[in-house]
């Protein structure tokens, strides 16, 4: 009895989960590997979503604690709305609701979490003052709706936590006026945008915008 109960359960999970095309399987495996190998997410830091539908809201992405350097497209997991995993093995990562949350306020298509070495030492640097002023680069029109290097852009910074819940909260009133992407102190980037590849080029720019600040925090200090 209990046998068949656990096949109807498999039958209806199966059912209600939508199937990842191949290849939106290879583009998030690509893109996270692409992202490994320029060091934003060393060890098994960093996570990376893509939406496959929005209502009801579920992510195809990478199971909690693998290496995103080595991690294969049949491996990547699907995720519903309250964090469960629809298929595949292993368990979605803690900061999965985080995902959930920024899509729900954003329409993102995908969202990309790095560990960068800027990211996390600027971010808390910059703590108290909760974000990073940065403008007048050419760089910045790389950002959704920006056409000029004549503007400037305010990334959102929040306290640490390891209560996914006290970080959506914390970010959920900046989320829209946000450039696509806010930093969490000590700890990295968070960047979205419509689909796969605008976040790629939102994570990017705000991960080379961040460099330039960090060296040139550096070289102040030399001359
Ligand atoms: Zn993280």
């Amino acid at each position: 009895m209990q046998r068949n109960l656990f096949f109807l359960y498999r039958r209806c999970r199966d059912l209600r989960t939508v199937n990842a095309s191949r290849t939106q399987r290879d583009c998030l495996a690509e893109v996270m590997q692409g992202i490994h190998k320029r060091g934003w997410c060393d060890g098994t830091g960093g996570n990376f979503s893509v939406v496959l539908q929005h209502q009801p809201l579920q992510l195809l992405m990478a199971p909690s604690g693998v290496d995103k350097g080595q991690v294969r497209a049949d491996q990547l997991i699907v995720v519903d709305q309250i964090c469960n995993v629809l298929q595949g093995e292993g368990k979605a990562s803690a900061e999965t609701s985080l995902h959930l949350r920024i899509v729900e306020a954003t329409q993102a298509g995908a969202v990309l979490h790095t560990h960068s070495v800027a990211g996390t030492v600027l971010s808390r640097h910059y703590e108290g003052k909760r974000g990073i002023l940065l403008e007048g680069w050419e760089m910045l029109k790389g950002l959704v709706g920006i056409k000029t290097h004549a503007t400037s852009i305010n990334i959102p910074i929040i306290s640490n936590s390891q209560s996914m819940q006290e970080l959506g909260d914390a970010i959920a009133p900046s989320l829209k006026s946000a450039p696509c992407g806010f930093l969490v102190a000590g700890h990295g980037l968070y960047a979205w945008g419509a689909d796969l590849e605008a976040s790629k080029q939102h994570l990017e720019i705000l991960e080379f915008l961040l460099k330039v600040k960090l060296t040139q925090m550096q070289i102040a200090h030399q001359s």
